[in-house]
């Protein structure tokens, strides 16, 4: 049973699926104009670790992840370079696939596009004017947010805030701005456009109209086609509570009538040395950055699975020095235990029920870190005791959530025969016999790697 704290109530909910079949996750994707950021990158290893966490918990999951391939920043962006969007998108969204492939983010089921799907957001506009939730100045189409009674929900804004008959044209704004959101923009010379008649079938609600979509819409139409008009979590980092989200509520419930995401899930941001990243403080960071460093993507991965998903987290090259020691040990323990045939009588699939347990009490990941730690110490404290088959089989399995490759790590990497020389100084060691233990030492060196003692046990590395 997973317990998930819900951004609509305030708490920690029961999640039990809608359907038998297949639990319904929709995430917002990138805006591909740029690199991800770090930020974005954080969000979306939360948002595999919330999918695998489901999965792990024995359901299916019907993944969707939507790429916004127009918006106002693409079109700007598009233009200096002088390019079309389509031309300016395309490396930015490998870059986006590549990168996911990198940090063993598992694939989503459905990558929608928003310029594939504008037919349904037109037809999603069409509802919402027949139901005379929208309205038509000149070209443009805005939400009318007073005709949506529980506008603010799920933001908890207060009615004060509320500017109905405002209007905004941008696709962001402050939180200190609520006002009628635009759903279609009239055609601007020079900028790309769709024809559009907004007729659900039969009459036309207002007159045809060249333009585009906001960026609010794509999600509630590509949501719904793909998931349903009600579904079961909707994922994203806390900015996009207000407006993305609320935003979201009133297209999408203003259309169908019928309640639209049960959970809403929303991870916080990262931080880098304390501060909002920007490009004014030059410290935007991608994951080329880090493999410019010489830091392995998924020491970046390990990095955020310490942290809980709803605390802010604070990057430092610090810190990511810290989690690249803390995935060494561990690759490093799995590397031992292929080697060792340890046959004691004691389980620890205890252990692994309580990782189990820290990550269905909303995504507990640091204890379940932690808990994978305590299986190492104590196999560390007295191998014989465990049955070291037993103990990879555990890792393993907790791998399905955690993501680190540890079944696909290669033991190559550090040989066969340097292993049995670290297993011999060990043996030394215990038996007090330091100068041998220290000759074995030296002999390892000279192949070219290097022997740490640490708590888990002795750490080899290539030099
Ligand atoms: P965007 O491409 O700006 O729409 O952002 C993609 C995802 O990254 C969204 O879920 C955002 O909420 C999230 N995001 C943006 N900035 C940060 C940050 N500093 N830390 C964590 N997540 C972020
Ligand atoms: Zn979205």
């Amino acid at each position: 049973m997973i317990k998930l704290y819900n951004t609509l109530t305030r708490k920690k909910e029961l999640f039990r699926p809608l359907r038998k079949e297949w639990v319904g996750l929709y995430t917002c994707g990138p805006t591909v104009y740029n690199f991800a950021h770090i930020g974005n990158l954080r969000t979306y290893i939360f948002e595999d670790v919330l999918r695998r966490t489901i999965e792990y918990a024995g359901y299916k999951v019907r993944h969707v992840m939507n790429i916004t391939d127009v918006d106002d920043k693409i079109i700007r962006d598009a233009k200096k370079a002088k390019k079309t969007i389509f031309e300016f998108v395309k490396p930015y969204e490998k870059a986006f696939f590549e990168d996911l492939k990198k940090l063993n983010i598992e694939k989503a089921w459905k990558y929608p596009k928003a310029t594939k799907h504008i037919t349904e957001m037109v037809r999603l506009i069409a509802s919402l004017l027949k139901k005379k939730l929208a309205y038509q100045v000149d070209g443009s189409i805005y939400f009318d947010i007073s005709k949506f009674k529980t506008y603010g929900r799920l933001s908890r804004l207060s009615h004060r805030e509320l500017k109905a008959g405002a209007r905004v044209d941008s696709d962001e704004y402050t939180k200190h701005d609520v006002q009628d959101f635009v759903l279609w923009k009239e055609k601007k010379a020079g900028e790309p456009s769709w024809k559009a008649v907004f007729s659900a079938g039969g009459p036309a609600f207002a007159k045809a109209t060249a333009g585009r979509p906001g960026w609010h819409l794509e999600c509630s139409a590509m949501s719904m086609k793909y998931l349903g008009p009600t579904f079961d979590i909707h994922a994203g980092g806390v900015d996009l509570i207000f407006p993305h989200h609320e935003n979201e509520i009133a297209q999408s419930e203003g259309a169908t009538g019928k309640k639209f995401v049960r959970f809403f899930v929303e991870g916080e941001h990262l931080l880098v040395n304390g501060e909002k990243m920007s490009k004014s403080l030059g410290n935007v960071f991608t994951l080329r950055d880090i493999e410019a460093k010489g830091f392995n993507p998924l020491v970046f991965r390990y990095l955020i699975l310490t942290s809980h998903y709803r605390s802010k987290l604070n990057f430092t090259w610090e810190s990511l020095k810290a989690a690249q020691n803390s995935l060494e040990h561990l690759q490093n323990f799995v590397i031992r235990l292929r080697t060792e045939r340890h046959r004691g009588l004691t389980s620890m699939a205890g252990y692994l029920r309580k990782f189990g347990r820290a990550l269905a009490d909303d995504l507990d990941m640091p204890e379940a870190l932690s808990v994978v730690w305590d299986i190492a110490h104590n196999y560390n404290k007295n191998p014989r005791r465990y049955n070291s088959k037993e103990i990879l089989t555990l890792l393993y399995d907790a791998d399905r959530v955690l993501g680190l490759g540890l079944k696909s790590l290669k033991s190559e990497e550090i040989p066969v025969k340097i292993l049995a020389l670290v297993k011999k100084r060990e043996e030394y060691r215990k038996n007090k016999e330091w100068t041998k233990a220290d000759r074995v030492r030296s002999r390892i060196i000279t192949w070219g790697y290097t022997v740490e003692d640490t708590p888990m046990g002795p750490l080899t590395r290539r030099r």
